[in-house]
């Protein structure tokens, strides 16, 4: 069966807290997240800047969490204000794959990788792996 695998990588900057959590992580502090989103899908489709289905899906809205917070993304937020879960690398990737999921065609698989630092990072999917 045909396959198509977009490949997206982009970072952010953001302040949190994991509250409740006994140790330094539970007070105020910063990181650049890095986030790699990859999406398999079996057909092409159409986008809201491409009406022909020549696509998976807009590299666009794979990236939309980059962007600034005062515009819908997550760059220069305080995650806590923005993530209604706790805001561990793991919660953090699970909201960004809903989000995404919410931005695109149906039938796509998505995995969304989050680094927290450079050499902690965590996977997503809402399937088997
Ligand atoms: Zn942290």
């Amino acid at each position: 069966m045909p396959t198509w695998v977009l490949h997206t990588e982009f970072k952010f900057d953001a302040a949190h807290f994991i509250d409740g959590y006994d140790g330094k992580c539970g007070r105020m502090h910063g990181h650049t997240y890095k986030v790699h989103i990859k999406a398999k899908s079996h057909k092409l489709n159409p986008s809201k800047y491409l009406k022909t289905p020549d696509m998976v899906c807009d590299f666009k809205e794979l990236k939309w969490a980059a962007s600034d917070s005062k515009k819908g993304g997550l760059d220069h937020s305080v995650l806590n204000e923005e993530i209604p879960v706790a805001t561990t690398a793991e919660r953090i990737a699970e909201y960004i794959h809903k989000e995404t999921k919410n931005r695109i065609p149906a039938d796509i698989d998505l995995h969304v990788t989050v680094w927290e630092t450079e050499t902690s990072w965590v996977e997503y999917t809402d399937q088997d792996v």
